[in-house]
Formats: structure tokens, sequence, C-alpha cells
């Protein structure tokens, strides 16, 4: 592991505090979210001891493996799931993520309901929206993103405290960002999980309250195999 993970934390730290001082906003209001996945328990056990808790993964499995050890040393470790959710992965998310951001389809929704009552465990979530309508990527299409909060959070019960987006890879971001933003302000959702390693900046500037980060702060992934 070559990153230098504590003085990235630390950069990133103080670009966030000086994004949201220049929106206006306080440093507080911005959660940093570290995106540990394909990288060690390692990696992850340096980055708490730099006093950084909420991390995200996007795979359950890799988490499942990953987390318990380090939960035991870091009791207040904050873990989100930040990648597609599978029906039949709900049980094991539920359990495990203190925060699932990738609510997108109200199949998941009814599972997701249904083993929250079962286990007595209520996970935040997050839906998250396709705001770029790209079709390889997961999220509410826009245009359904009220129907399916409504169906989630009022009729489903489940615990939806805000929007996830993924802007295209290819476009100026700022646009999928305020769109988010619109999105959750006339839901009456407080949280915007948007921004990555490329964009937190402009993301916080839109109003993001939690950032997620992963090659700034742990180095360049390798590909997955
Ligand atoms: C990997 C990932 C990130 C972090 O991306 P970086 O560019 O490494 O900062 C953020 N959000 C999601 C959903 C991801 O899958």
């Amino acid at each position: 592991m070559t990153a230098d993970i504590p003085a990235n934390l630390a950069d990133i730290r103080a670009r966030i505090a000086r994004a949201a001082r220049a929106a206006g906003r306080a440093p507080e209001a911005v959660t940093l979210v570290a995106v540990a996945k394909t990288y060690p328990a390692a990696a992850v056990a340096a980055a708490c001891e730099s006093g950084q808790r909420h991390f995200g993964e996007n795979r359950v499995q890799e988490a499942d493996g990953k987390y318990p050890p380090l939960r035991a040393r870091y009791p207040d470790l904050v873990l989100h799931l930040i990648g597609p959710l599978q029906t039949n992965k709900a049980r094991q998310a539920v359990a495990l993520f203190d925060v699932i951001e990738s609510l997108d389809r109200p199949r998941l929704a009814a599972v997701l309901a249904a083993e929250m009552a079962r286990a007595g465990r209520r996970p935040d979530c997050f839906v998250q929206v396709n705001t770029g309508a790209e079709p390889q990527k997961a999220g509410v299409l826009p245009d359904d993103a009220d129907r399916f909060i409504a169906e989630a959070r009022d009729q489903l019960g489940l615990p939806v405290v805000g929007l996830m987006c993924i802007p295209p890879a290819d476009a100026p971001p700022a646009p999928h960002f305020a769109l988010l933003r619109a999105i959750a302000a006339r839901n009456g959702l407080g949280r915007l999980s948007m921004g990555m390693s490329g964009d937190f900046e402009t993301a916080i500037a839109e109003g993001a309250t939690s950032v997620r980060i992963g090659t700034a702060i742990f180095g360049a992934r390798p590909p997955i195999a």
C-alpha cells in the first residue's frame, strides 16, 4: 500500500472545509464517506487511526468479510452501502450496513421493509436517482422519483433520509447535483449524497451533505478482475 492515507485524509478534509465555507456552509455540514471498495481492511484501519469513521463499500460480500473485525476495534464506525443491492442480499445488507444509499426500485423497497421489520434494524436509506437517465446506470429516473419516494417512505415506512446520485462521467456534474437537490427539496428530504474524488467541491457548492471519496484517499484502485 503506497498511499499516504493520513495525509490524503487531512488534505481532503481541508478541501471540504474550504468548499463548504466558500458556499457559506459550515464544514461540519458535510460528512466525508471514505470509499474503501477493493482496499484491504488495513487501509480502513489506517483511516480509522486518523479519525475517519464513515466508510462506503459497493459490494455486500466484500464488506461482510472486511468490517466485523474493524467494528470490534472502532464501535462507532458507520458503514454505507453505495453499490447496487440485489434483493437476495437484502438480509445481509440490513444486518451489516448503517446506511443504504442505493435504494432504487419498488421490489427492493418491499424486500428491505420486510427485512427491517423482521430484523428490528433500520439503516437510513437514500434513494438513488439516475439523474442522467443513463441506461447502464442504477437509480430511479428523475420523472419517477417523487412517486418512488412516496411509495418507499410513506407507504412502506422505510427510513428514507435523502437522495444519492452518480452523474454521467462525461458531462459537467453541477446540473445533476442541482437536479438532485431540487428533487430532495420538493420531497422534504434533507440529505444529499453526491460528489466523488473528481467533483466533490462542485457537489458541496450545490448542497451535498455527504461526499463519497475513494481514490483521493486510498490511491488508484487495482482493476477489478
Ligand atoms: C467508487 C465509488 C465512489 C468513489 O469514487 P472515487 O472516484 O474513487 O472517489 C463514489 N461513489 C460510488 C457509488 C462509487 O462506486
